[in-house]
């Protein structure tokens, strides 16, 4: 580490490794929040047969990428640095995931993921909008035209910080109970049903 510099570095991972140049045009994204937004959260899973995808987020993703957005998937991974499963534990349940997409034609161009645990140090951990500015540098994303999908305040807000379009709100995962309890911290959030309702209402707005 030099001296006087950072102490943490920003942890990236690109899954699957399929690496293609930036556009040389500004692209927009759908940055989504994994566990219970895409998948039914089963708090900290790490177990990749455990793996089950939200009804319709299959097909939700495909016609988001159909209409020219990057899906990039952005997710608190808290239950490695509690040292309740492993990295790659995690890793093999984003495999999982890809593999149950893959079918669909649906790509995921980027895994983003925070292994810390909420009391150690990160640099892109939720709320963060780190990995968000790297999505822009490294894969020519225009945030301003892109947006964040997640079932947390956190998801909302790490949309905020980095200036996307909007951030959604899903009642899936922890949504509904988010709605609830944060109704004060919703602010300018979309609040929908589920991710296929987030598509639905992302593809309507003007490019
Ligand atoms: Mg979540």
């Amino acid at each position: 580490m030099s001296g006087g510099g950072t102490c943490f570095k920003l942890r990236l991972v690109a899954e699957p490794a399929q690496p293609e140049l930036p556009s040389s045009e500004p692209v927009r994204a759908v940055f989504l929040d994994r566990d219970g937004t895409i998948n039914v959260d089963k708090h900290y899973l790490s177990d990749p047969a455990q793996l089950e995808l939200i009804p319709g987020t299959g097909a939700a993703l495909k016609r988001l990428q159909d209409a020219g957005f990057l899906l990039v998937i952005v997710t608190n991974q808290s239950g490695i640095g509690r040292g309740y499963y492993t990295e790659e534990a995690m890793h093999a349940v984003n495999r999982r995931l890809i593999m149950e997409l893959a079918p669909l034609g649906v790509r995921l161009r980027k895994i983003y993921y925070s292994p810390e645990a909420p009391e150690q140090p990160s640099v892109g951990r939720k709320p963060s909008p780190a990995f968000l500015f790297a999505a822009r540098d490294e894969l020519g994303v225009d945030l301003a035209r892109s947006y964040m999908v997640g079932d947390k305040v956190i998801d909302l807000e790490c949309g905020w910080n980095a200036g996307v379009c909007r951030s959604l709100l899903v009642r899936t995962g922890y949504g509904r109970e988010t709605e609830q309890k944060h109704a004060d911290k919703l602010g300018r959030a979309v609040v929908v049903d589920d991710l296929p309702t987030a598509a639905e209402w992302i593809l309507h707005q003007p490019a």
